[in-house]
Order: structure tokens, then sequence, then C-alpha cells
């Protein structure tokens, strides 16, 4: 193991192997990992990526430090079913005058992106570093960090990218070495999902950079017209922006290595003339539903909101952080069946462990080694649930195995404080620690804020706007 690598281990789809994760500035571990398309509830294959990639994220944290971890994971706001979406819902509004097509297409978006928030967060994940819109990255920025346009003139004058019949198409064959994510070579080459395969291409593996836009169509002004960016352009573009041409992970459900994939890292490493776009890329595995397939036609498609509000599956609602825990129950990479059985495991389990959590002494416990060793296997989860479950048999009122169980579920992101926080008793503590800094009693009002912590509670320092005293806020921590 080499000192950078902290322990942690990853398969990368790249290579085919697991081997030791080296970040290339371990005080800023890069991570990008392609979000929703927001025209629809997110079904709970889309709740799989979100959830394994958080555990990834609270390890890194774990590992490198909190602020040395950056985590990107953008919002597809433009898309041809979002318009069609916007169309559905807002049509009569748009022909009768009284809606434009991009205030409609702001209301579908806004919503669906909403829900996604409160849908993942009730799931238990943290926010990401940064969740940009592709829509803000479409044409050149005021602040000068990458956008889609300026990418796509690169790929034009470096050779990799032509245009024909109104659009702009990337040259496949001028990149000796595509395909090497999903080890296609370019006779295999089909054309991307969203596009059809036209006679303008030279090859038919080219995939759609730019394409115009009809009047009723999004768009924006471009060098080669009124038009719109192709799927794959905003990736290499957000991921530019915000973590450099080059940084550490790439993420996302292995629907995406291709075509998604492979042409975010053609488009990049092309503009950029790189030899990598991301170190290492990480796939999470299929799901099914009770052993079938999840699809509109079969009425097994489930949305993450149905589970967590409605009694559609398995006639009742369940809590965020079940789901959470089934969904771990599977190590990522393995295709997973999602099941009332599974989920009635996971309840179960997830009881068990919380009751002897409840035992831990108020001192907050530290992560037990054990749970961040099998966690930096490749994010072996259910080799940490076993040590939770040995924990949870070693637990009694006030021992050391009750604190490392409950630092454990906070740290892997279910909620063990929220249920027992007396708001009044925090506000109180947070008044006499107030006056305490007030007195210059630094000691004390630090021995508060860590007794605070120790209960999963976080206080928030910042100014009054008005008079610009202190104030305090709070907050559970994951
Ligand atoms: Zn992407």
């Amino acid at each position: 193991m080499s000192d950078a690598s902290q322990g942690l281990r990853l398969y990368n789809t790249l290579t085919r192997t697991k081997a030791d994760f080296v970040p290339i500035d371990a005080c800023n571990v890069r991570m990008y990992v392609c979000g929703p398309t927001v025209y629809d509830f997110a079904h709970i294959g889309n709740a799989r990526p979100v959830i394994v990639f958080d555990v990834l994220f609270r390890l890194l944290r774990h590992l490198y430090g909190e602020t040395h971890v950056t985590y990107v994971r953008n919002i597809t706001d433009v898309d041809d079913k979002i318009n069609a979406r916007a169309l559905r819902d807002f049509g009569g509004e748009i022909s009768a005058g009284n809606l434009s097509l991009n205030e409609a297409i702001r209301r579908v978006t806004e919503k669906t992106a909403d829900q996604f928030h409160r849908d993942v967060a009730t799931l238990g994940c943290l926010e990401p570093t940064v969740e940009p819109r592709a829509t803000e990255f479409v044409e050149p920025r005021a602040d000068g960090k990458a956008d889609m346009i300026t990418l796509i003139q690169s790929l034009i004058k470096r050779g990799h990218a032509y245009v024909a019949a109104g659009e702009v198409l990337f040259d496949t064959e001028s990149m000796p070495d595509y395909g090497q994510l999903s080890k296609r070579n370019l006779d295999e080459q089909q054309a991307g999902a969203r596009i059809a395969v036209d006679a303008h291409k030279k090859n038919p593996g080219d995939f759609v950079l730019w394409k115009l836009s009809s009047p009723e169509e999004p768009g924006w002004q471009s060098p080669w017209g009124r038009g719109r960016p192709g799927w794959h352009i905003e990736c290499s573009a957000m991921s530019a922006a915000y973590l450099g041409e080059v940084f550490d992970i790439h993420g996302g459900g292995l629907d995406l290595i291709f075509p998604h994939h492979e042409n975010e890292i053609a488009q990049s490493r092309c503009a950029h003339g790189t030899s990598v776009m991301a170190n290492v890329w990480m796939h999470n595995g299929f799901l099914q539903v009770e052993g079938q397939k999840m699809s509109k036609s079969l009425g097994n498609f489930y949305s993450i909101h149905e589970l967590l509000e409605t009694e559609t599956f398995g006639g009742r609602n369940w809590p965020g952080e079940v789901l959470r825990l089934a969904m771990l129950m599977t190590h990522y990479r393995e295709p997973i069946d999602f099941s009332v059985r599974k989920l009635e495991e996971a309840e179960n389990t997830l009881r068990k462990w919380k009751r002897a959590a409840d035992l831990a002494p108020a001192a907050v416990g530290q992560v037990p080694v054990e749970v961040v060793e099998a966690l930096s296997d490749d994010l072996a989860t259910y080799a940490a649930f076993q040590v939770l479950t040995q924990l949870a048999g070693d637990a009694a009122d006030g021992n050391q195995a009750a604190a490392a169980l409950k630092a454990s579920l906070l740290f892997l992101g279910f909620d063990v404080a929220s249920a027992e926080v007396d708001e009044d008793k925090v506000a109180k503590a947070i008044a006499n620690r107030l006056a305490l800094i007030a007195a210059k009693n630094w000691a004390e009002a630090d021995r508060i804020r860590d007794e605070l912590l120790s209960q999963g509670i976080q206080l928030k320092d910042g100014k009054d706007p008005v008079t610009g005293g202190r104030i305090t806020t709070w907050e559970i921590k994951r």
C-alpha cells in the first residue's frame, strides 16, 4: 500500500482491475458522478449510484479530510425528453401564448430537481460539493470556466470534429484508441442511443456534439447556428469546469459506460490533449425489481418517491434509510434484486443496530478501523455490515461497542440522532455557549460545542447581517 492511497483500493473499469487509489492531489481528491436528467421522478435504479457514490464520498472525506474532497454531480436540464414533458404539461398555455417554451422547461426542470433533492436527502445522501446545471455551461461563461461551445470549438480546431448537415459531430476515427473504456473497436460501434445513424456521418460511431434547434426547441446561439448540445459534451464541460482536465474518479451506472462515458472520454481527452480524463472509472451494477427488469410495461417501474411516500410497493411505504441499507447490502458492482423481502430484511437489521446503538454513551465514538478497512476494499459494504452486526451483539449500556456502532451508523449515513434531539435543550446550550464566548471562556464554550457534536448536532457559527454579532445555527451531522 502506498501512503497516499490511505489503504483504499478501487476497481477501475478502464483497466478491469482493482488497484491502490492514489489521488492526483491528496489535498483535493476530485470525483465526478453523472446526475439525473430532470424530466420526471427519479426511479429506484437512479437511486443506486446516488447512494453508492455517497458512501464513497463519505469514505474519501474520512480518509483525506472533509475539506479535501470535491464531489461534482451534475443536473441534466437540457434534453429532448424535457422538451417533450414541457409540451405535454404546458402545451395549452404555450399555444395560447401565455407561457414561453423556455419558461415551461424551467418549470419542469425546477420541480423535478427539487423532488430529486428531497428524495436523495431522505435516502441519507450528503449534498455533493457542487451541483452544476448543464444549461449554465452551454455558452462561454463570465467566470471563464469550461463551457460546451468552447470545447466543441477546440475539438474542431484540433481536427476531432466536423460540421455536417447542420450538426457538429465527433470524428471517432481521429482518435486511434477510441473505445478503451467499453473495449469496443470502431467496427462494433453503434451510434449513441439518442441519435439515428445518418448518411452525413463519416463513421456510424460518430456522435453529435451540437445540433440545430427548430424555433419550437430550446436553443443557444453558436458559431454553427441556433442549436443545442448533444448529451455527452455537458459532462466534459462541467467536470473540466470544477475538477480540471484530469481528475481522480468518474462514476455512474453500468449503463453509462457506452456510449456516454466512452464519448465523454473522447471529447475531454481530444479537446485537452490528455492521455486520460479520469484515472479511475467506477460503475454500479444494474437493478432489478422482484427478479425482473424494471419497465413501465411490466408495471414494476417505481420511483423513489413512490417507495417513500406511497403504499404501491409491498402495500406500505418505506423509510429512506431502509431503502439505503437494502441498496448497500449488495456490493455495488453486483446486480441487485430489489424486493419487498430485501427491504424487510434491511428494516429488521437496522432496527437491531439502532436499538444497540441507543446504548451508546454520550461521548462520540470512533468509527472502527475494521469498518473503514472493509469499505476501503472497493466499498465492501457487506463486510462493513458484518462488523456492525458484531458490534450490535457486543453492545451493552454505555460500552465501547455501542459507541463504535453508533459512530459507524452516522458515518454510513443512517440517522441515529434526529429522533432524540430536544430542540429547546439545544437552544439553551447554544445560548449558554454564546455567553461563555462573550466572557472569553473559550475552553468551556468548546466543551459545549463538542458535547453537542457527540450527540450528532453540529453547530455553525455565522454573522448576523444586521448587527454583525455572532449567531449560531445547528444541524444534524450525518
Ligand atoms: Zn455524464
